[in-house]
């Protein structure tokens, strides 16, 4: 393990350009943390934290210039592999029948910083249902392949987080190249940083770093211990699966349904829903025709509707059911893990607040 004076992080995002990645990190946009392009330290929010609790999302300066002091915000790394939007092909009517044309943009080699312990669960995840079965999506796949990870265990977690349950956080432990544990103590700023890959320590070895003393290694183990201790919110995980699907007809259902806005808010926030649709866009003149893929929800009437069936899962009650039984119960049965990792994006950005915490602790307590 090394450190890295918190003075000397810009040397790691102009290593990162030189090699030729675009640098994609937190950003203060519109009131939230998001991500963005940035070009160096001083784009990320510097000093700033998020106040979240279900419904609710707040920035706050912070008592101290940290560079990561706040949780996961409405973004996730998926809009980079999985883009909200993507032109897949055009057609242009030629005088004997059409030229076909592949749109698909190239990848680029982004260096993500700043990606939580869950988000690399949330990554994992997707490999899994873009990289691992039997159909192979090609952009996520080069895309993937063209990714630097820089972790950064959390110093900070929301009221919404939940990840200790979910065995997800807040430590980075896989999948990275490099990890990052913040340190502000007694007038010091440093980071903490661990090689995770071959490529993460040939960037480590090639910044101003020195050997992290053992209280400098306790004390960036103290950052992630204090963080986990003050997660309180749970998902008890036991048995599930099974008291999920012997409770179809809990309900609960109903009373979160006369919540629930079927707004899709939940699903567009999620790291790890990746349910998309196509469309076609047509000009008036009938010679050119694009095919777009753009993210979907399954609070959609449209997205089950069958033709001459309409809807399939016509009620409020029927699409939350769907949703939460599907990332907490199906995902095991299609993909071998649960689909949530605790992140609390759903809950935060849930208008009316419906925390998938409670809806289970609520059919938990009063089982069929
Ligand atoms: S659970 Fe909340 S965020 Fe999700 S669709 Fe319903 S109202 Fe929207
Ligand atoms: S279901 Fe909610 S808490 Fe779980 S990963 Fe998705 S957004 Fe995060």
């Amino acid at each position: 393990m090394h450190t890295i004076a918190s003075n000397k992080l810009a040397q790691l995002f102009i290593l990162l350009k030189k090699q030729g990645y675009a640098v994609i990190a937190p950003a203060l946009r519109d009131a939230a943390i998001i991500y963005d392009e940035v070009e160096t330290p001083s784009d990320l929010p510097v000093g700033w934290t998020d106040a979240q609790s279900p419904g609710s999302y707040r920035l706050k300066k912070r008592e101290d210039d940290a560079y990561f002091g706040y949780a996961v915000g409405p973004h996730s790394w998926k809009k980079v592999v999985l883009p909200p939007r993507m032109k897949l092909w055009a057609a242009r009517r030629e005088e004997k029948g059409f030229t076909i044309s592949d749109t698909t943009e190239a990848p680029r080699k982004l260096a993500l910083i700043g990606v939580r312990a869950c988000e690399l669960y949330a990554m994992a995840i997707q490999d899994t249902v873009f990289i691992k079965g039997d159909y192979v999506d090609p952009f996520y796949k080069a895309q993937r392949e063209k990714l630097f990870i820089v972790a950064v265990n959390c110093a900070q977690a929301a009221e919404t987080c939940f990840c200790v349950s979910m065995k997800t956080g807040p430590k980075a432990e896989t999948a990275y190249d490099l990890a990052l544990t913040e340190v502000i103590e007694n007038k010091r700023h440093y980071f903490v940083a661990e090689a995770g890959s071959r490529r993460g320590a040939a960037v480590l070895a090639a910044l101003s770093t020195a050997i992290a003393r053992p209280a400098e290694k306790t004390a960036a183990r103290q950052v992630i211990r204090k963080t986990a201790a003050s997660i309180k919110r749970t998902l008890d995980t036991d048995g599930l699966k099974t008291l999920l699907y012997e409770n179809l007809a809990h309900p609960r259902w109903n009373d979160v349904a006369e919540r629930c806005l079927t707004c899709g808010n939940c699903t567009m926030v999620c790291p790890t829903c990746f349910c998309t649709t196509v469309e076609e866009i047509t000009d008036l003149t009938g010679d050119h025709s694009e095919h777009w893929r753009r993210w979907d929800s399954c609070f959609t009437m449209d997205f089950s509707f069958i033709h001459g069936e309409g809807s399939v899962r016509s009620s409020n009650k029927s699409r939350y059911r769907q949703w939460m039984t599907h990332k907490l119960a199906s995902w095991h049965d299609q993909f071998g893990s649960s689909g949530c990792v605790g992140c609390g994006r759903c809950i935060t950005w849930c208008p009316p607040g419906i925390d998938i915490t409670e809806e289970v602790k609520a059919i938990r307590k009063n089982p069929a």
